[in-house]
C-alpha cells in the first residue's frame, strides 16, 4: 500500500515536471522534430551526479550522450552508439566523461569478484595510474578505437577528435585530459 503510493507520487512528480518542460520548450522541441546534429558526443557514467547538459550549459540537440556505470565502451551496444554519432551525425568531439567517486570504480577497488565483466574492465586501468578515476578514462580512451573500426578511422581521417575528462562532483569542475 506505502510501497504504491509513493510510486504514484512519483509518478504523479514526473507528470507534473513533464507539463512544465513541455510547456516552457514548444519553441526548442520543434526546431529539432526532423533530426539532431550535435556536434558533440559524450561517454559519461550513469550517476545521477553527472549531467552533461547541465555541467556544460548545453540543451536539446546539442549532445549525443551514451551513459553506462564505469563510462566503459565494452560491449556492441554501447560501440554502436557510439559509432552512429561519429559515422551517420558526424560529430566533432568524442569526450570521455570520468567523475570523481565514481561508484564503480569503487566497486572494481573493493571487489575481488572475477565473474563481473564491467569490474574486470575498470581493474585492468589500475597499471596505468595511481588515481583509479583517471586511469579508468585513460584506459577507455586507448580501447575505444581499438574496437570501433568506426572509431578509429574517423580519428586517422582527423575528423574526430577523442578527449578524455574528469568531472569533480566537489566543486563541478571538469578538467580535460
Ligand atoms: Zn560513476
Amino acid at each position: 500500500m506505502s510501497e504504491n503510493s509513493s510510486t504514484d507520487q512519483l509518478i504523479q512528480d514526473l507528470q507534473a515536471s513533464n507539463k512544465r518542460y513541455a510547456s516552457e520548450n514548444q519553441g526548442k522541441l520543434q526546431k529539432f522534430v526532423d533530426g539532431q546534429k550535435p556536434k558533440i558526443a559524450v561517454l559519461t557514467c550513469s550517476d545521477s551526479r553527472v549531467i552533461p547538459e547541465f555541467i556544460f550549459g548545453k540543451s536539446i540537440g546539442d549532445l549525443f550522450i551514451v551513459r553506462v556505470a564505469g563510462n566503459v565502451a565494452m560491449d556492441t551496444s554501447i560501440l554502436s552508439s557510439l559509432g552512429y554519432a561519429v559515422d551517420h551525425l558526424n560529430v566533432d568531439i568524442l569526450i570521455i566523461l570520468g567523475h570523481t567517486n565514481c561508484g564503480a570504480v569503487c566497486a572494481a577497488e573493493a571487489s575481488t569478484d572475477e565473474s563481473n565483466e564491467l569490474l574486470n574492465e575498470i581493474r585492468q586501468s589500475f597499471p596505468l595510474h595511481n588515481n583509479h578515476f583517471l586511469s579508468n578514462i585513460m584506459r577507455q580512451l586507448d580501447m575505444l578505437p581499438k574496437r570501433s573500426k568506426v572509431i578509429s578511422k574517423a580519428i586517422n581521417e582527423e575528423k574526430l577528435h577523442l578527449v578524455g575528462a574528469i568531472y569533480h562532483l566537489e566543486d563541478g569542475v571538469v578538467k580535460f585530459l
